[in-house]
C-alpha cells in the first residue's frame, strides 16, 4: 500500500466515525481539476462526464471563474443583504436577460430557489382566495430535499420516511397533458415542472405536456414554474430549456451550473410574479453574497461569450450519434435527452456495473437507477473528448454484455 492509499484510508475512517452516511461514495478522492478532466490522489486522470452532477458546466477551474474568486476573496467576502451588492446586481441582470425574466431572488442552492418559488405561488394564491394553495407536480419529479421542495418531489423513496409533508400538493402523471389539465382547478396556485426530469433518468417533457400546463395555469390563474436547476445555463443547447420548447413560464428556478462550482441559486420571475415578495416575506443570510456572485457572474459571462449553449447543441448531436451507435451495437433500449443532458436506457439492470467499470478506466459517468446511464459532460467539450468517452463507454458496455 502506498502513501496516498493510506491517506485515503484515513479519510474514509474519519468519514465512518464523523460524517453522516447520507451518500454511498465511490472509493476515489479527486485532488485537481482542469476543463473536462479530474485527477485523483494517486495522480490518475479521469474524463468527467458528470461534472459534479451538472454543476461545472464551464469545466473544472475555468480560469475566468478562478480569477474572479481569487480577486473577490482578497477584497470582500460577505456583507449581508442589508446593503447593496454590485456583484448581485450584475448576476441578476445577466440572468433576467438570458431567461426573459424581470427580477430574481438569489439564494444558495436549487432547493432554496424552489422554496422561494413555492412561497411566491402560495402568497399570491392566498391573496386571491384563502384556499388557493394547491401545488401541482408531476410523478417522478425532483425538486430538492427541504420540506417544501421535498413535498413537491413525487417519489416515494424520498418522501415516505419524512411524512407528513407540506399539504395541498397534487401529483399528476408525467407527460399526460389531459390528466394535467383535469387536475388543475381554481384552487391551484402553482404548477411545478422540470422540462427534462433529471433525477428520474433524463425524461424529456413533451411539448404538449408543457403547453397543457401553460394553458391550465392561464385558465385557473395559477403560476407556471419551471425547475431549470439541471436543464438551465446552456445544458440542453438553449440557455434555458423552456426556450427550446417555446412554452414560457412565470417563474424559473436556477442553480447548479450558474455558479461555476460555487454554491448559488436563483428564483427568477416575470410580470406580477416578480413583485409578490416584499420586505420581510423571505430572506437568506448568505444568498447573493459578493464571493458567490463574483463566481456566478464570471461563469454566466463564459456561457455567453463562449456560446456554450451552441456548443452543447453541436457536441450534443455528435455525442448522441455515438451513443445511438453503441445502443444498437449492444442491443440497449433508448438514448434520450437534449443537448448535453443525455441518457442511455439499458436492456439489463447493469448501469452501476457499467459506471464502475468506466470509472476504473478513467471515465466518470452516472448510473441513475438500475438501468439508466446519465451523461452530463462539461459544456466546453470538444470532439476529442467525445471520442475518448465513447471508446471507454464501448469497453465498459462490452465487459457487461
Ligand atoms: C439538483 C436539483 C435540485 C436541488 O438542487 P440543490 O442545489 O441540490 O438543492 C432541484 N431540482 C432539480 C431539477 C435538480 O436537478
Amino acid at each position: 500500500m502506498n502513501t496516498t492509499q493510506t491517506e485515503l484510508d484515513h479519510t474514509i475512517e474519519l468519514y465512518q466515525q464523523h460524517v453522516m452516511t447520507t451518500y454511498g461514495r465511490a472509493r476515489v478522492e479527486f485532488e485537481r481539476g482542469e476543463g473536462a478532466y479530474l485527477w485523483d490522489s494517486e495522480g490518475r486522470r479521469y474524463l468527467d462526464f458528470l461534472v459534479g452532477i451538472g454543476v461545472n458546466g464551464v469545466g473544472h477551474c475555468h480560469p475566468a471563474v478562478v480569477e474572479a474568486i481569487q480577486k473577490q476573496a482578497a477584497r470582500l467576502i460577505h456583507t449581508s443583504n442589508l446593503y447593496y451588492i454590485a456583484q448581485q446586481a450584475e448576476v441578476a441582470e445577466i440572468l433576467c436577460r438570458q431567461a426573459g425574466m424581470d427580477k430574481v431572488f438569489l439564494c444558495n442552492s436549487g432547493t432554496e430557489a424552489n422554496e422561494a418559488a413555492i412561497k411566491i405561488c402560495r402568497k399570491r394564491g392566498r391573496a386571491m382566495r384563502p384556499d388557493k394553495t394547491v401545488l401541482i407536480v408531476a410523478e417522478g419529479s425532483f425538486h430538492g430535499r427541504s420540506y417544501g421542495a421535498l413535498s413537491l418531489t413525487a417519489q416515494e423513496k424520498y418522501q415516505t420516511p419524512f411524512a407528513p409533508l407540506v399539504p395541498d400538493v397534487r401529483i399528476v402523471p408525467w407527460n399526460d397533458p389531459q390528466a394535467l389539465w383535469d387536475a388543475v382547478d381554481d384552487r391551484a396556485c402553482g404548477i411545478f415542472l422540470e422540462p427534462i426530469q433529471g433525477e428520474m433518468g433524463v425524461r424529456p417533457a413533451s411539448v404538449e405536456f408543457l403547453q397543457s400546463a401553460r394553458q391550465a395555469a392561464d385558465e385557473h390563474a395559477a403560476l407556471l414554474v419551471f425547475d431549470e436547476i439541471q436543464t438551465g445555463c446552456g445544458r440542453t443547447g438553449d440557455y434555458f430549456a423552456y426556450q427550446g420548447y417555446g412554452v414560457i413560464p412565470d417563474i424559473i428556478s436556477i442553480a447548479k451550473a450558474m455558479g461555476g462550482g460555487v454554491p448559488i441559486g436563483a428564483c427568477a420571475a416575470r410580470g406580477e410574479a416578480a413583485e409578490i415578495l416584499q420586505p420581510g416575506d423571505h430572506g437568506t443570510t448568505y444568498g447573493g453574497g459578493p464571493l458567490a456572485c463574483s463566481a456566478a457572474a464570471a461563469a454566466l459571462r463564459v456561457i455567453e461569450n463562449e456560446d456554450l449553449p451552441g456548443n452543447a447543441r453541436r457536441m450534443g448531436a455528435t455525442f448522441r450519434e455515438g451513443l445511438e451507435a453503441l445502443r444498437s451495437k449492444f442491443g440497449h433500449l433508448e438514448v434520450r435527452g437534449r443537448g448535453l443532458m443525455l441518457a442511455m436506457v439499458l436492456a439489463k439492470p447493469v448501469a452501476k456495473d457499467v459506471a464502475g467499470l468506466a470509472l476504473e478506466d478513467g471515465l466518470i459517468i452516472n448510473a441513475i437507477g438500475a438501468d439508466v446511464l446519465r451523461f452530463l459532460p462539461p459544456l466546453i467539450i470538444t470532439q476529442e473528448h467525445i471520442t475518448e468517452a465513447l471508446q471507454k463507454l464501448n469497453r465498459a458496455l462490452e465487459s457487461v454484455a
